[in-house]
């Protein structure tokens, strides 16, 4: 029996109704698929059962991909490399319509989010995402203007993603039993292409990253710096120059990324 790595946020799900329920939220059959991190491979079984066109997977854990090689050589569709999925170019080398599954490293799944949603061409190779993040996470990913869970990560994913899916994973479904409960997502790119390239990303990054430095500032002074023409621009856009980053809809900030210096 293997230990599990803390240092590579080595949870494995265990619990064989949220495995189904995970493999539920869309059909695999006869699709592209890629996997994040298989581990000892409850959710890849599963995958290779149902048939999909092609299957491949990432795994950073010499040994856990020394021991999945072995367990399912016998699937004529499973390809998997020994690698850092953040090392990797996944928008170079996805399949077309490739549909990715991930329970996510906890360390690291923020990270692996955004560089799925910075793919410079948009829309992207991946159809869909169905990804396990710890809940608060997820909590931030889901957020509305408002809330104390709204930021930046709120504000990206929702310009390239759309939520079509969520439910929530107790803690006890893993082994070992981490410290926090988990998410699954299920997230799919929006198909509209011109506002959403990859400048205009940029942009808005640029301009997220400005404003939620200073979580509790007024905009005021922060618009001067970025936003053309700021006071009437905000104005036009019908926000006060007296709110706080938190304050503003995704949908104003993402009328704003016009007006971005
Ligand atoms: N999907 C499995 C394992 C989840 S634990 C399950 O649900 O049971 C997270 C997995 O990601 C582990 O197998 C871990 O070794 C792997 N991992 C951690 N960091 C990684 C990285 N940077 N690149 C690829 N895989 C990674």
């Amino acid at each position: 029996m293997l230990t599990p790595k803390k240092s590579l946020g080595q949870n494995f799900l265990i619990d064989k109704n949220i495995i189904n329920k995970i493999i539920k939220t869309i059909s695999i059959k006869n699709e592209n698929i890629l996997e994040i991190g298989p581990g000892t491979g409850n959710l890849t079984k599963k995958i290779l059962e149902i048939g999909p066109k092609s299957f491949f997977a990432i795994e950073k854990d010499k040994e856990l991909f020394l021991s999945l090689k072995k367990n399912f050589y016998n699937f004529r569709r499973f390809d998997l490399i020994n690698k850092d999925i953040l090392k990797v170019n996944l928008e170079k080398i996805l399949k077309k319509e490739t549909i990715i599954f991930g329970n996510l490293p906890y360390n690291i799944s923020t990270k692996i989010l955004t560089n799925l949603i910075r793919f410079k061409i948009w829309p992207p190779k991946y159809k869909k995402l169905v990804l396990m993040f710890q809940k608060e996470v997820a909590d931030r990913i889901k957020s509305d203007f408002n809330l104390s869970s709204y930021g930046r990560l709120s504000i990206l994913t929702g310009f390239r993603l759309i939520i079509k899916d969520h439910f929530n994973v107790s803690r006890n479904s893993f082994f070992p039993v981490p410290k926090v409960d988990s998410t699954v997502i299920v997230l799919e790119p929006f198909k509209n292409k011109d506002n959403k390239n990859y400048q205009n990303l940029k942009k808005l990054e640029k301009l997220t990253r400005i404003f939620f430095n200073n979580r509790r500032k007024m905009i005021n002074k922060a618009s001067k710096n970025i936003i053309l023409n700021s006071k009437s621009t905000l104005q036009n856009l019908n926000i006060c120059s007296k709110v706080r980053p938190g304050e503003i809809s995704r949908e104003k900030y993402y009328q704003l990324i016009k007006y971005v210096t």
